[in-house]
């Protein structure tokens, strides 16, 4: 069936953005600059199985909808200004006006962001936090402990010197329709914890203190619906790093994955007597109490919302609450699967063999996803050799090794739990193809980073053992046993790499192993002349939620 599916949805998805904005099948083919920017981003629909939710919960969730909706215009208004969003309905190009609601702004979040909007320059390193005009200098001569603060604006006063504002002064008339919502939504809310949760949220858009309620969040674990909101996250504030951009997530918990994850984290400590590799590197006991759970998001709002979709949630952020209580991470099972479905996919189909192109499976991906997670948790902590943490001895190579390291206990774990029956949806072939087609995925814009140079050095580990082989048609063909023989191998050269915490040693292998080698060049660049999508643009909201 995928197979005739997968070229079907490509071309749905080539008609889809032929115009901007509808949904024309008879529209041509993307020709305009602006038409191909929309078409980076493939259109997918925001849902997850309403039908298991209560009347209470879909009231609460039309509520929280309404309260996103506000967090939307905040980050707006921090990022490009109300007034400025305000003139994008003067834009005649559909094209345009769409991509500036994908970007929040007129600067291309995918492509440094480069203006794309005529009469813009470069983007304000501030964005809209601080005045345009205002120089470092100026900012540090200026005496209020307060400017440094996540949740204050630098504005300037009548006689035009700079003065800060705290976020709940400066957004006074969107808070106070936040603090009613939020005031409805306790009111019907039935959950003990999410009810807590929302109380002490409120009082934190009220006074800016958003300590007390990260800590009640940490404690919020039966509720199934989350509702991750408030100004979180310090990347739009690109010329300080210190002010906290508005976004909201509305969740739902998906019970059985989460489940799944919790029953197979308590096996980690026989899971990791039974790695493959050398029995010095595998003597400590891995923890058992990580807090990891599944979720659909049904609403993206603000910052979360900007360009590239995030697909996992790991908060708070607060150093105070770590220090408590740790953190919770969340999976996004459905926003991984339009990531999968749009992108993944449509490459798997370009170079995975016919014969194994039915063993890219979106549960495979999303198993190998979660159980990277919880794969850290596997190997070795601390070096055999003396020299401490093995943070320590790799220094700026540790980040690639226990990416890597995560990635293929990750894929062992899968293996494992799928030879004991306790994972029944997925063969270990299609976990061993999906893994394969997932890294051709991650590294298509090359691997610079940590986890890019992980993947490379694990693909061409299992290219040198055999693992796969190229058709005549260049498509990849995966040897199961090869692949089983080279994932023992790996982990074990993994693993004690990080063990003997050698750091020339793993200096070394990363530069000589951790590049994309010719071959693969030459593939990713088939998939670059595919035009297959970057990422996702979200159909959203009451009108898909509740059809
Ligand atoms: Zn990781």
């Amino acid at each position: 069936m995928k197979k005739i599916l997968v070229p079907i949805m490509a071309m749905t998805m080539i008609a889809t953005l032929g115009a901007c904005g509808s949904k024309n099948t008879e529209a041509p083919e993307p020709e305009s600059e602006m038409q191909k920017k929309v078409a980076q981003y493939a259109p997918f629909d925001l849902t997850t199985d309403m039908s298991i939710l209560t009347d209470n919960e879909k009231d609460l969730i039309k509520i929280f909808l309404q309260i996103s909706e506000v967090m939307d215009d905040l980050f707006w208004e921090q990022s490009f200004g109300t007034e400025n969003r305000a003139k994008l309905d003067e834009l005649t190009d559909p094209c345009m006006r769409e991509f500036a609601e994908i970007q929040y702004g007129a600067w291309d979040r995918l492509d440094a962001e480069n203006p794309f909007l005529p009469g813009y320059g470069a983007k304000p390193k501030g964005a809209n936090f601080y005045p345009v005009d205002m120089t470092k200098e100026e900012f540090n001569a200026l005496e209020d402990p307060e400017k440094t603060s996540q949740y204050t604006v630098l504005r300037r006063d009548e006689q035009g010197k700079l003065v800060v504002v705290p976020y709940h002064v400066a957004y006074a008339t969107q808070l106070a329709k936040v603090d009613s919502l939020l005031g409805e939504a306790i009111a019907i809310c039935q959950d003990e914890g999410l009810k807590k949760y929302l109380v002490a949220r409120r009082e934190a858009f009220r006074t800016d203190d958003y300590f007390a309620s990260d800590m009640i969040w940490m404690d919020m674990k039966k509720s199934r619906l989350d509702f991750v909101v408030g100004p979180i996250e310090n990347y739009e504030d690109a010329l300080f790093g210190y002010k906290a951009a508005y976004e909201a997530f509305v969740l739902v918990k998906d019970e059985k994955w989460s489940n799944d994850l919790a029953r197979f984290t308590k096996m980690l400590p026989e899971l990791q007597k039974q790695l493959p590799c050398d029995p010095k590197y595998k003597k400590e006991v891995p923890g058992t109490d990580s807090d990891l759970n599944v979720y659909d998001v049904i609403y993206y709002a603000g910052d979360c919302n900007a360009g590239s979709k995030t697909i996992a949630i790991n908060l708070p952020n607060d150093e105070r609450v770590h220090l408590k209580k740790g953190t919770r991470r969340l999976q996004l099972k459905n926003a991984m699967n339009a990531k999968f479905q749009t992108i993944m996919l449509p490459i798997a189909n370009l170079m995975i063999c016919d014969d194994q192109i039915d063993n890219v499976k979106f549960d495979a991906f999303f198993s190998n996803v979660c159980y990277h997670e919880v794969a850290h948790g596997l190997g070795i902590k601390n070096t055999v050799t003396g020299q401490g943490p093995v943070r320590k001895a790799l220094q700026n190579q540790y980040s690639a090794y226990e990416e890597a390291k995560a990635d293929i206990a990750g894929l062992f774990i899968v293996q494992t739990l799928i030879e004991k029956g306790e994972i029944t949806n997925i063969t270990v072939e299609d976990a061993y193809v999906t893994f394969i087609a997932g890294i051709l995925r991650s590294v298509r814009f090359g691997a610079s980073e940590a986890h890019g140079v992980a993947n490379m050095m694990c693909f061409n580990y299992f290219q040198d053992h055999g693992a796969f082989t190229r058709d005549a048609n260049g498509k990849y063909v995966i040897d199961v046993e090869k692949t089983r023989a080279a994932l023992e191998g790996w982990t074990a050269e993994v693993i004690a790499m990080e063990g003997n915490g050698d750091y020339d040693a793993a200096k070394a292998y990363a530069e000589k192993n951790g590049k994309v080698r010719q071959d693969l060049a030459a593939d990713l660049k088939k998939i670059e002349e595919a035009n297959i999508p970057v990422d996702i643009v979200y159909n959203q909201g009451a009108d898909v939620l509740f059809k």
